[in-house]
């Protein structure tokens, strides 16, 4: 388990959102995710939403594609992280490319009542059945983690309450850019 929290936080301020501004200015959502090696947390790869190529390319499968075309399967000695709460395809996607784990920093909710994009949630429910997002956290497969909430039960909270406000400010700026540029995209579910 990642104990951490404050260089993950710092990769997302200073690797994952530089490179998220980047693909929002071309039309994409504000998603992105990331892979760290457990043993020393040094940064593998990065990835980003790209759904105005493929609506497919969700920030999570961006990032698992970057992985693999470093020809690197030995997927148990990483953690996946992502900014955002996967939704079911890259749940799937995480658990085919053979993670033991996945982080997540928004949640459900946040996506669907902070940044507008229901279909996480809808999907669940009108797809599979599965009502407010209640998939099996913790499965044969997985484990996953709110990085938010693993901050609370260790008790930093304090010392890291300055970089978990920046994320949040920096992710609701890009929200804003993302929403006023959809008007114009063809992303199917936008
Ligand atoms: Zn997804």
């Amino acid at each position: 388990m990642i104990t951490n929290y404050e260089r993950i936080l710092d990769i997302i301020l200073d690797d994952l959102i530089p490179l998220t501004k980047i693909s929002i200015n071309e039309g994409n959502k504000i998603f992105g995710g990331f892979i760290v090696k457990k043993s020393d947390l040094s940064l593998v790869c990065l990835g980003t939403n790209q759904e105005i190529k493929n609506p497919l390319f969700h920030g999570e499968i961006s990032t698992l594609f970057n992985l693999f075309e470093k020809k690197l399967f030995n997927t148990k000695d990483y953690y996946f992280i992502s900014t955002h709460q996967p939704c079911s395809m890259c749940l799937s996607a995480i658990t085919w490319a053979g993670f033991d784990n996945f982080y997540y920093f928004f949640s459900y909710t946040d996506t669907k009542e902070g940044f507008h994009i229901p279909h996480d949630l809808k999907i669940l429910t009108e797809v599979f059945k599965i009502k407010d997002g209640k998939y099996n956290i913790n499965n044969d497969y997985w484990e996953s983690f709110s990085i938010l909430s693993e901050i609370k039960r260790l008790g930093i909270e304090g010392s890291l309450s300055d970089k978990i406000y920046q994320i949040k400010e920096e992710y609701q700026k890009m929200s804003e850019i993302y929403q006023k540029s959809k008007i114009d995209n063809k992303i199917p579910l936008n």
